[in-house]
């Protein structure tokens, strides 16, 4: 049943990117429209003339009360749920909803399915691949959620498709409880946000929500238990099967790699004997181990929903990374430059460390509460060694002292714009022919710029001026 919204008295949490169109689909459906936000600034201000130009009720600098009268609360998926205003609203007994669960209560009855992919780490690169594959097999699709087409878009624009590769973060999972994808995989699970979920426990609850009420395929990660554990907890369909991906050779009902190739013995005819061939591991880019395991979800998922091998080796094949994601920048005098700035977290890092032999690490930033012993511990092998920059860099260089002492590390104290560039030039005199420079901060950026894109793209220009 489409929930009725004329004349329901509707309070959207928080201007912004998920606020504003909320606001504006939902005084196109007849709710009543209270817009509530912290900030007052002057872009909230511009953003509130122009929804009360359409005649919906701007709050600003008091997102914590309750508007009188509100029947639902349509909240930015960022608000913390602890927030005064969702204590008033919970003893109320006002449901709370996110952008996604609004989305999902807007489809139309016969709309295309979700294939709905999360994971602390390659969300995007997994629902992008995912949508490449579902192209390739001719489907009408899109890559949705945080990327691309927002999802409330995707469901009420004019646009046809026949299914959506749906990215969710842990924040829009938590307010999407009636939220039931076609399949759905969880790609990993270490511990991020743990400040905004209250505990490690709570975080991967919400991560989980995404396998329930799966139809055909919960899509796990053999090598991380905890996501196998969500779906033995999971309420899913009658008939929905567990599939499991990993780098070592597969188990009937998993999808794995055998002698260079990424085969399936999930969806094939006798799985105990038979296996199909999907792709070659060099026809994923770039071929690193976890993005192998990308390939290897996303496959999982383009499979359940019906799709052939060869469609999952063109959609593969036809696949280019989004930019600051192991971008290989240039080789300068034998050695690599590689670009990984979007490895924000000590898990994203851990993954690009493990993809080369010998590395100069490049790290550092604002640590958001993380500990770098085991990222430390683990690479310690693989470093010819490390230049620190950002506000937290003392906590890598004491995790180094600890755990790789012979490691030679570099410590620059500067966070001008120049740093960059004299990060990369001590880079480069540690470096050996046949190395990689590895930009993976395992850091947030903004301590010293404005965000991840940003820092790629200065240590991008930090080596053509070295390669000048
Ligand atoms: P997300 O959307 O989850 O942030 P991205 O696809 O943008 O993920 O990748 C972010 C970073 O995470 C990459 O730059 C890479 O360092 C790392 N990464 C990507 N895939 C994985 C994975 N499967 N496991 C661990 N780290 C990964």
């Amino acid at each position: 049943m489409p929930f009725d919204f004329k004349g329901k008295h509707v309070t959207v949490a928080g201007l912004g990117v998920s606020g504003v169109p909320a606001a504006k689909v939902l005084h196109g459906l007849g709710a009543r429209v209270t817009v509530v936000n912290d900030g007052d600034d002057e872009r909230a201000r511009a953003q509130a003339a122009d929804l009360e130009a359409l005649g919906v009720t701007v709050r600003l600098g008091d997102g914590a009360t309750l508007p009188e009268g509100t029947e639902l609360i349509v909240t930015a998926p960022g608000w913390k749920p602890d927030k005064p205003l969702f204590t008033a609203a919970h003893e109320a007994g006002v449901p709370v909803w996110g952008d996604v669960e609004l989305a999902w209560r807007l489809r139309r009855p016969d709309a295309a399915p979700w294939l709905a992919v999360t994971g602390t780490n390659g969300k995007t690169t997994t629902v992008q691949m995912l949508a490449s594959i579902l192209k390739a097999a001719g489907l009408r699709t899109a890559a949705v959620g945080n990327i691309g087409v927002s999802l409330l878009d995707a469901v009420t624009g004019d646009e046809e498709y026949d299914v959506l590769a749906v990215e969710l973060s842990s924040y829009q999972l938590h307010w999407a409880p009636s939220l039931r994808a076609h399949s759905a995989t969880v790609l990993n699970l270490a511990p991020d946000h743990l400040d905004w979920h209250g505990s490690m426990e709570a975080y991967a609850a919400d991560k989980g929500r995404i396998y329930e009420g799966n139809r055909v395929a919960c899509v796990y990660n053999v090598a991380d238990k905890a996501t196998e554990d969500l779906v033995r907890e999971a309420d899913v369909e009658e008939g929905c099967r567990a599939v499991g991906f990993t780098l070592g050779s597969p188990a009937p009902s998993q999808l794995g790699v055998v002698d260079g190739i990424l085969v399936d013995r999930a969806f094939v005819e006798d799985r105990q004997k038979n296996a199909q061939e999907l792709a070659e591991v060099s026809d994923v880019n770039p071929p690193a181990p976890h993005n192998i395991a990308n390939a290897l979800a996303a496959a999982g998922l383009a499979r359940a929903f019906g799709v052939s091998a060869a469609a999952v080796r063109d959609g593969l094949r036809a696949f280019t990374p989004d930019a600051h994601r192991i971008a290989h920048v240039a080789d300068v005098a034998g050695v690599a430059y590689v670009d990984d700035s979007k490895a924000t977290n000590t898990h994203a890092a851990e993954a690009s460390l493990a993809a080369y032999e010998s590395i100069v690490w490049v790290a550092g930033g604002l640590a958001k509460g993380a500990t770098f012993d085991e990222l430390v511990t683990g690479a310690a092998k693989r470093l010819r060694g490390a230049v620190l920059i950002g506000a937290d860099r003392a906590l890598i260089r004491e995790a180094l002292a600890r755990h790789a002492p012979e490691v030679p590390v570099v410590d620059l104290d500067r966070t001008d714009t120049g740093a960059m560039l004299q990060a990369v030039q001590e880079a480069q005199r540690l470096a050996r022919p046949g190395d990689t420079v590895l930009l993976a901060p395992a850091c947030a950026s903004m301590d010293m710029f404005t965000n991840y894109n940003k820092r790629g793209d200065a240590f991008a220009e930090a080596v053509r001026e070295l390669g000048a």
